[in-house]
């Protein structure tokens, strides 16, 4: 009984919106081809959204703003809480600056879609998982190899000015985007997640950060989904946006545990053993 009560509404408010999606625009259209739209996994259909305030997509905007305030509250508590003397401190730092920019752009993108803010949201959500992958290849290496950590930053630079390069120098290569991302994507969770394997039964903390691996990958899945918007607004890209908002809680609470841990190993001597 319940769950008829909920589906029903569900179904109907779907159906009226495809009926209205049809009226409005007549057809089906590509994302890759759309001036408004969004490309996601496969070939899908541009939604009509209720604007408030002059919004475009006003729940992916305050989605958006969600996470970007999760990165705020939670960089300043690793500040509080991390001596900068810590290793990685800096890094995690700039990790910090790097998503807020990122989430930045994306709020400005929902609320007002170009094709300019289009682009900064791709490269600047883009330069979040690069930077991630990145910090994983320097937390592996750790203190050995100083000259490997400045070839692998270097490199990573140097993709994403190639990667923006080749996105803004003709029409936006939207397959080439969406490849790079899943494969920078994949490395870096699966990179992760090794990581954390051997580390999780002698280091309680580390499992902060498998939990939020696991869980971004899990939120992955509403971004390869496509429906209409509930109420005009609620599409499956804002729930993706809502749903990754509590991952900041878990990764830095893993970041902070992380850099004590450092913090306290770096004074023995056999510290490079133990990281
Ligand atoms: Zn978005």
């Amino acid at each position: 009984m319940n769950t008829q009560v909920v589906i029903i509404p569900v179904t109907l408010i779907i159906v009226l919106q495809r009926l209205g999606y049809q009226v409005m625009s007549g057809g089906v259209q590509c994302h890759s081809e759309c001036y408004n739209g969004r490309v996601t996994m496969s070939v899908n259909i541009t939604w009509p959204f209720t604007r408030l305030c002059g919004l475009q997509e006003p729940a992916s905007v305050f989605f958006s703003l969600l996470n970007l305030l999760a990165h705020v509250v939670n960089v300043r508590r690793f500040r509080l809480s991390v001596p900068p003397s810590a290793p990685l401190y800096w890094l995690w730092c700039t990790h910090a600056v790097v998503c807020i920019n990122a989430w930045i752009w994306s709020v400005v993108f929902h609320a007002r879609d170009t094709p300019t803010t289009e682009k900064l949201d791709y490269f600047c959500a883009f330069s979040m998982v690069l930077f991630s992958l990145i910090a994983l290849i320097v937390r592996m290496l750790g203190r050995r190899y100083g000259y490997l950590r400045q070839l692998v930053c270097m490199g990573g630079i140097t993709f994403f000015i190639f990667h923006v390069w080749y996105l803004t120098k003709a029409r936006f290569d939207y397959g080439y985007n969406m490849k790079v991302n899943v494969c920078v994507g994949i490395i870096n969770g699966c990179g992760w997640v090794a990581w954390c394997i051997p580390r999780i039964h002698t280091r309680s903390y580390v499992r902060w950060c498998g939990y939020t691996v696991l869980a971004a990958m899990v939120t992955m899945l509403l971004e390869v989904m496509d429906f209409p918007p509930l109420l005009w607004t609620l599409d499956a890209h804002a729930l993706w946006h809502l749903s990754t908002a509590p991952l900041p809680f878990m990764w830095y609470r893993f970041l902070e545990s992380d850099c004590l841990y450092l913090l306290q190993q770096s004074s023995r001597p056999d510290y490079k053993k133990h990281i």
